[in-house]
């Protein structure tokens, strides 16, 4: 998970060129919601779909939670969910008893409400891939504090204390100072405390560390890392391979690849600790099948 930089006005600039009168709709709409004191609005009236591109776009086309590259605008919508950060319907309780998960810090009651005033609300959106968004994020939205479900008020909100991450914008934390690699691994940055307990319960919630294919696709990415970075500092590589080593760092390091906090890093431990490096591009390579 990384943070997707842009401010509130430029946010709202993409939507209306992307959807002329869209913001002022859904002021409209919150407004009835705030009257009705619920989100009722029929399913088949939803229009946030309408500025589902301009989260693909700053999103690079990946899911806002797992890092996950999906495919672009042109063919790629339908893999993309229009995702509410704060749940617009009832909020169940996480983790679920099926889930047989337990902390020893509060996670947040159920409600019978949802966010309402927050469907509409461009600071609460992102693009997420389905297995992200349904079924592991559904109407969840774990918090330290106690739910206050009746605002629109960012800084009101902020005493929810949220476990989730938001990385779009600069409301939130930047998520690569909560949660770091090792290895294929996410793990908490902070050794304890409440900011320890963010990056637990998002890498629990969204199963980052267990996901098969995510823990495939980093690995490959270690790998070309490894490789790129050993090149680099081959003094009898020739310009040639180490230009094409330089290039594949940037371009796994850049926002527009996938994994790319993973791939961030395993190159800032490569170059403070190449033994510990060494040993994560072995577990790498172990991780991927050999035919
Ligand atoms: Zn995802």
């Amino acid at each position: 998970m990384i943070r997707y930089q842009i401010s509130r006005s430029k946010l709202e600039e993409a939507i209306e060129e992307e959807k002329p009168g869209w913001l002022e709709e859904a002021r409209r709409k919150t407004e009835a919601f705030r009257q009705a004191g619920e989100f009722n609005e029929p399913d088949g009236e939803n229009s946030w779909g309408d500025i589902k591109a301009v989260y693909m776009r700053l999103q690079k086309n990946k899911c806002i939670y797992c890092e996950r590259k999906l495919e672009s605008e042109q063919y790629g919508k339908i893999e993309h969910d229009v995702e509410h950060y704060r749940p617009k319907n009832p909020v169940k309780a996480w983790p679920s008893k099926k889930m047989k998960r337990v902390y020893d810090f509060p996670t947040g009651n159920a409600s019978a409400k949802g966010y309402y005033l927050l469907s509409y609300n461009q600071l609460n959106y992102a693009t997420a891939c389905k297995t992200c968004n349904t079924p592991l994020k559904l109407n969840y939205f774990p918090i330290a504090g106690s739910r206050i479900n009746d605002s629109d008020d960012f800084e009101r909100l902020k005493r929810e204390s949220p476990y989730l991450i938001y990385p779009v914008g600069d409301l939130d934390e930047n998520p690569e100072n909560l949660i770091t690699f090792e290895g294929v691994l996410p793990v908490p940055k902070m050794k304890r405390g409440h900011r320890h307990r963010r990056a637990r319960v998002t890498i629990d919630f969204f199963a980052l560390d267990i996901r098969e294919e995510l823990l495939k696709m980093r690995a490959r990415i270690i790998l070309s890392v490894w490789l790129a970075y050993k090149s680099l500092n081959n003094q009898s590589a020739d310009a040639e391979d180490r230009d094409t080593a330089q290039s594949i760092i940037n371009i796994a390091l850049s926002p527009e690849s996938d994994h790319t906090n993973c791939a961030r890093s395993f190159h800032n431990l490569c170059q403070q600790d190449i033994q510990r490096a060494r040993e994560y591009a072995e577990q790498a390579r172990r991780i991927l099948p050999t035919e």
